[in-house]
């Protein structure tokens, strides 16, 4: 059974392409009948943000990356928080001392230091001489019997060279008399971050580990590990940064946005989801708008691509605009109305009517407070814009069709938008003009723009015959 993990570490928000991991984590189990897992990865207790565990949990299940294991649903092979596990590491650390590949270290800070300076010669990285490897068992157990503080070290291969295979990347080899002989148990009894991440994945049976391509650079020493206690390593899938241009990965720090901030300023979830499964990974059909159960179905490890994506926001925002003109009204209403609310507080319009005219036009849903400023109060504008070379009308025309249409409509007394069409209609037959030299100027009295969602009759109607008729009369003073 394929099982994947995506394993955060609780950081305060979604980074883009930590949700992009998760993402592809999700679709490579679901799309193989799978399980996805979640594991929180807590052990740097210095880094832990406060409330960061809910930001997870919600993003999962807005995205609807829902996983079948994790810390809040439970699973076989709990529990899926690192500092609830650090109980079992040390076991594991030594049975690799038992093997052979693992040693106790008891070097002070100060030699490492000073192996640290002389390494700085000519060495590349201070990578630790193995003084402790040399002890006899005798001297080992007199220095922990006596308490001494120690580590515990994996012991590298001396020559040769460790390859493995990674699904993106593909295969990729490194000389042994690289690897430092990587401390996995510290002296505080907690184990490294790299020890504890190989250990559990084995112990939660992932058969696919998905990561960010920084990792390849520790993948050999995580492939030693698995070969050192005899467990299967599982397949890997590194994947390249998402980044901001051609140079910079994206990051929060540098002001890149997260998920939360996508969602904050208008943007659809599923259109983020949509957009992400896309950096970094291309349909075999060229089709690139899909639901993520559409996706669960075409996703396929082939399309991964090792070129690093551009985050690019333009495309998510037109994606954006797609997903909010195809999405059934009563969803988008539910997704609009707090922004409607917002801006249209203390009048009582017609929320859904003004909705209605949004719809089509939105590219996110921020778009909202602008577009609908003008139903709340009418803005001051310039007559200038009664001009309007196409529609053949100017200050004079837009002053006698204003006058005309007024009593017209202040007569009306089904106030509607069938009836203020047809009556406004018959007006324009009767002066035997045309349709935009009177609609153009009575959109421009009601809304004071140069261009608004929805044309005369939508507005009036919205707006209702008191405050239409009022702005009508300002048009005319
Ligand atoms: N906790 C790591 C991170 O947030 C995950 C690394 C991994 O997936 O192995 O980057």
């Amino acid at each position: 059974e394929v099982r994947t993990r995506f394993a955060p570490s609780p950081t305060g928000y979604m980074h883009i392409g930590n949700l992009r991991t998760a993402l592809y984590e999700y679709l490579i189990a679901k799309s193989q009948g799978g399980k996805f897992i979640l594991r929180i990865e807590d052990t740097d207790q210095g880094r832990l943000v406060e409330g960061s565990l809910d930001v997870i949990y919600k993003t999962m299940k807005m995205t609807g990356l829902q996983h079948d294991e994790g810390p809040d649903v439970g699973g076989e092979y709990g529990p899926y928080v690192q500092s609830e596990r650090m109980g079992l590491y040390m076991d594991y650390a030594k049975e690799l001392v038992e093997k052979g590949e693992a040693y106790y270290c008891f070097c002070t800070k100060e030699r490492l230091e000073s192996l640290k300076e002389a390494n700085a010669e000519g060495v590349s990285f201070a990578k630790y001489d193995r003084h402790c490897l040399h002890l006899s068992p005798e001297e080992v157990q007199a220095k922990l019997a006596a308490g001494e503080p120690f580590v515990i070290r994996q012991k590298m291969p001396e020559s040769g060279t460790t390859s493995f295979h990674d699904m993106v990347y593909g295969d990729i080899t490194v000389d042994n008399a690289e690897l430092d002989d990587q401390i996995l148990m510290k002296a505080d009894g907690f184990p490294t971050y790299n020890f504890a991440n190989v250990v559990d994945d084995h112990l939660m049976h992932i058969t696919h580990v998905v990561r960010g391509s920084e990792y390849l650079s520790s993948t050999p020493k995580y492939n030693l590990l698995y070969k050192a206690f005899g467990w299967e390593p599982p397949i890997y899938v590194h994947l390249p940064a998402v980044m901001r241009d051609a140079h910079h990965k994206l990051s929060k720090r540098h002001g890149d946005k997260s998920f939360e901030d996508l969602v904050n300023e208008g943007y659809v979830v599923e259109a983020i989801v949509n957009y992400i499964a896309l950096l970094g990974w291309s349909p075999s059909d060229n089709v690139e708008i899909f639901t993520l159960k559409e996706l669960e179905q075409k996703f396929d490890m082939a399309g991964l691509s090792k070129s690093p994506s551009i985050f690019d926001i333009k495309k998510l925002t037109w994606m954006n605009s797609e997903y909010l003109k195809a999405m059934d009204f009563d969803k988008y209403f539910e997704l609009a109305r707090p922004k409607l609310e917002e801006a249209l507080a203390g009048t009582d319009l017609d929320l859904k009517k003004i909705a209605a005219l949004l719809q089509k036009r939105l590219e996110t849903l921020n778009d909202i407070p602008r577009l609908v400023d003008f139903f709340k109060e009418l803005p001051d504008y310039s007559t200038e814009l009664y001009t309007h070379k196409k529609m053949k009308t100017n200050d004079e025309i837009a002053l006698s069709s204003l006058q005309a249409a007024l009593p017209v409509l202040e007569n009306l007394s089904d106030w509607n938008e069938t009836a203020i069409h047809d009556s406004l209609m018959a007006l324009v037959g009767e002066l035997g003009i045309k349709n935009g030299q009177l609609l153009w100027p009575v959109r421009t009295a009601l809304s004071g723009e140069q261009t608004s969602p929805g044309g005369a009759m939508e507005l009036a109607d919205i707006l209702g015959k008191e405050e239409a008729l009022r702005r009508i009369r300002k048009g005319i003073e």
